[in-house]
């Protein structure tokens, strides 16, 4: 797909001699939302933390709104607007929640951007349990709340791409409902999300396209409705009616 925000080729990631990630190609276009699904220990994570440079890519290129983005440092990626809400949410446990909310504003809190404290209030709109709880520590929040604080401290760097590790990782489904319909909501309004997620069901539902991913390399993607009516999909992922 040419003209699109991000595309990975050849990705190769490993640890050691474990080679997580054999030679991944994935892309996402502007405004488009797209998920990556397979079983524990497939390679999922390693792709996004590969892709804001968290972890060294073996081979392979990634080039985010033009400009290859492989192998620099995660400060410069996301500069470039790349937010990731980490699996394990990745909070500051003992900061508040304002605290953690300017933190993820930080890059542009330096540079004086002024629209900083409007944002913070749009993610308060988005989420308003980070209301209730804005002056609490983050630690003392529930599993859910951490993970809506990690999406919103993503989402005030004012990310053109938001990419989400295993939003779902033991969470209660009616907290599920809520978090998805935000994301939803944030690509109606035009944000392009790379979702990884464990419960393929949900990720399917609210994906326009999805890959995947089986020991390191993706085996199948397409449009997410299709995937959904795939019996190979069904009999693997979404579990034999
Ligand atoms: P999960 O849903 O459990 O997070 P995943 O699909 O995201 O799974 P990865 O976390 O990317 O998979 O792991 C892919 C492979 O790499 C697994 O075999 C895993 O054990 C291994 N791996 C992941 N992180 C490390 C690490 N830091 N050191 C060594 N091996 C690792």
């Amino acid at each position: 797909m040419s003209g699109a925000l991000l595309a990975i080729r050849g990705l190769e990631v490993a640890y050691g001699h474990i080679a997580a990630v054999r030679g991944v190609d994935l892309e996402v276009g502007p405004g488009e939302f797209v998920s990556v699904i397979g079983a524990n220990g497939a390679g999922k994570s390693s792709i996004l933390k590969a892709l804001v440079g968290v972890t060294p890519l073996a081979r392979g290129s990634i080039a985010f709104a033009g400009q290859e983005i492989g192998g620099l440092p995660s400060h410069r990626i996301s500069r470039l607007g790349l937010a990731l809400a980490p699996e394990g949410r990745g909070i500051f446990r003992a900061q508040t929640v304002e605290e953690n909310l300017l933190l993820g504003a930080y890059a542009r809190l330096r540079a004086g951007d002024r629209a900083v404290a409007a944002d913070v209030e749009w993610t308060l709109g988005l989420f308003p349990r980070l209301r209730e709880r804005f002056r609490h520590s983050a630690g003392l929040l529930s599993g859910g709340e951490q993970q809506m604080l990690a999406i919103a401290r993503a989402l005030v760097s004012r990310p053109k791409l938001l990419a989400v590790d295993e939003v779902s990782l033991g969470l209660a489904p009616a907290i599920l409902d809520q978090l998805f319909a935000v994301l939803s909501q944030l690509n109606r309004e035009g944000l392009a999300i790379l979702l990884v997620e464990q419960i393929a069901s949900r990720a399917l539902a609210v994906t326009n396209r999805t890959y995947v991913v089986e020991q390191g390399r993706i085996t199948l993607s397409g449009p997410s409705r299709t995937l959904a009516a795939d019996p190979r999909v069904i009999e693997a992922y979404l579990g034999a009616p």
